[in-house]
């Protein structure tokens, strides 16, 4: 509640009749079905009345390849690619779902309108890497392109090291 308190009085738009900073909420309710808040704002120095609306942004940000195309998050390539990875592990579908339903989850708190598939690509390793190691290092071999058997052995010593600290 604080939080957000702050967020209003340091972030308030801009009046579009001046362009001043200072305006005030006269009136706040919520409109469509609870989704959205209605706000009734006045300019504090020309006076004039204007509204703004204020949504939630649910929508999962596009992906921004490496060279530089975008595309849209496909659900269901997210789930093949993890599924693929678990294949034969001790991981219940329950368990994959929500892996899934977190990433989804972290992707639209970003607020972004487009990630860089990197984020997408980081964020399942670290599901996997809770759900099981051999999916982890199954995915991140073929993810992170491992250049040499050097670099993926520091991966392998990496996730043994993080094991005998959690012991
Ligand atoms: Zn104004």
């Amino acid at each position: 509640m604080t939080e957000s308190i702050i967020i209003e009085s340091v972030l308030t738009m801009h009046c579009p009749f001046c362009s001043a900073q200072d305006t005030k909420v006269i009136d706040s309710r919520l409109v469509a079905d609870g989704n959205q808040i209605r706000r009734r704002r006045e300019c504090l120095t020309c006076s004039e009345r204007f509204t703004t609306y204020e949504t939630a942004e649910l929508l999962i940000p596009r992906l921004v390849k490496r060279d530089g195309s975008r595309e849209p998050f496909h659900e269901d390539k997210l789930r093949a690619g993890m599924a693929r990875a678990l294949e034969k592990r001790p991981v219940s579908v329950e368990q994959l779902e929500e892996a899934i339903s977190r990433i989804k989850h972290r992707l639209r708190a970003t607020g972004e309108r487009e990630v860089k598939s990197l984020v997408l690509g980081e964020e399942v390793m670290r599901e996997l890497q809770q759900l099981d190691e051999i999916a982890y290092i199954r995915f991140a071999s073929v993810y992170r392109h491992f250049k040499d058997l050097n670099e993926f052995r520091e991966e392998i010593e990496k996730l043994e090291t993080v094991e005998r600290s959690k012991n």
